[in-house]
């Protein structure tokens, strides 16, 4: 039996990865759950998974204790988070939290020697050189769940690192890959939205919209997969089939592909090494026809900046991460409009002075420096 933590159980990773779950409940028991402030659906997750541990925000805590069973234990997304993923009987922690609020989860439970099935982007963007290292020093397995980094996690196996020359990152393109650059100006946060390929949290899909999503993945690439962002091409491929490919030296390419189902590589965390029998159904080569195109620096910059930032490593990545997160929560909340996210995050980046090789400390003042720049602008 797998025991896992889900952090971040009520987003749409955490709720896919209940479902497997429930697949395979002889094989994989629910520990610990945690979730921002959605309480109703954790309540329902609680009933149908029985955990040990929730963690919900502080001001909401007293409210779900009222009607859960009392010998569960219910804590604060901070130290009480903590503790939870700290808790002996947890294996594996899924990190399904969006934003950067993922890191310290990140880091504790590798800290403890968990496995940690990751699906946040940000921490790694963050903080990815720390992580990394922390994984080494208490020899903690990161398996990614992000489909492109798991596609390339699968493809890479255990090959000696001398003998990759370059990663074909894959994206779908987004919600605007067929909209006229005259359309982008005015589009609304409902149009964004409407994502044709994956269905997924809004943030990210704001993220795929502007194709920084893609730029983050180039950075997490590059940290877990110790890489240099000119060893990494992205491809436009819309059918979003192959989900990223591997050119050996020998230039053999190897590329994993499946349905796209994020329940495809969030299973095949939980059960890395081994591959266990799902429900999904096989590809149809027959009615595929897959093209790859190169993406339009021009029409989506925001590819253009994480380029930038992984090239200057330090603290670039951080503040790239941080100014996005700002620019699209106002986005979301119609403060700003679409092509401010690049403005802000390049007006943000141009200013800051990036420090080579940060500490975690210095990365978290980075990350505050670079939101109030952000908040100022849209101010
Ligand atoms: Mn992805």
């Amino acid at each position: 039996m797998k025991n896992i933590a889900v952090l971040g159980s009520t987003g749409s990773i955490g709720q896919n990865t209940l479902d497997i779950v429930s697949e395979f409940s002889d094989r994989l028991k629910v520990i610990g759950l945690s979730a921002y402030n959605n309480i109703g659906l954790l309540r329902s997750q609680i009933k149908d998974y029985s955990p040990e541990y929730v963690a919900i925000r502080e001001d909401k805590i007293s409210a779900l204790r009222k009607d859960i069973n009392g010998r569960i234990k219910v804590c604060d997304t901070n130290s009480g988070l903590k503790n939870m993923i700290a808790s002996k009987d947890i294996d594996l922690v899924v990190v399904a939290i969006s934003g950067s609020s993922a890191l310290e989860s990140v880091l504790e439970a590798i800290r403890q020697r968990k496995t940690v099935a990751l699906a946040n982007k940000e921490a790694l963007v963050m903080a990815g050189s720390i992580i990394m290292k922390e994984a080494k020093k208490y020899n903690t397995q990161i398996i990614p769940i992000d489909s492109e980094q798991s596609a390339i996690f699968q493809c890479l196996q255990d090959r000696n690192k001398k003998e990759l020359k370059k990663i074909y990152l894959t994206a779908s393109g987004g919600p605007l890959v067929d909209a006229p650059v005259s359309r982008l100006k005015n589009i609304s946060v409902k149009e964004v939205l409407k994502h044709p390929r994956w269905k997924m949290g809004k943030k990210v899909t704001v993220d795929s919209a502007t194709l920084i999503n893609k730029g983050l993945e180039l950075i997490e690439a590059m940290w877990l997969f110790d890489v240099k962002p000119e060893q990494i091409e992205i491809l436009i491929h819309r059918e979003a089939i192959v989900h990223s490919m591997v050119e050996f030296i020998d230039g053999s390419i190897i590329a994993q592909l499946g349905v796209t189902d994020m329940r495809l590589p969030i299973q095949y965390a939980l059960t890395y090494p081994a591959r266990w029998k799902g429900v999904l159904k096989s590809l149809d080569f027959k009615s595929l026809n897959l093209a790859f195109d190169k993406p339009d620096f021009d029409k989506f910059p925001c590819l253009g900046l994480a380029y930038k930032a992984a090239r200057l490593r330090g603290t670039a990545p951080c503040v790239l991460n941080a100014a996005n997160e700002i620019a699209v929560g106002a986005f979301l909340e119609e403060k700003i409009g679409y092509l401010d996210i690049y403005r802000i995050i390049n007006s943000v980046l141009s200013r800051h002075k990036v420090l080579r090789n940060p500490g975690l400390n210095e990365i978290i003042s980075v990350d505050k420096w670079a939101r109030a720049q952000a908040q100022k602008l849209i101010n």
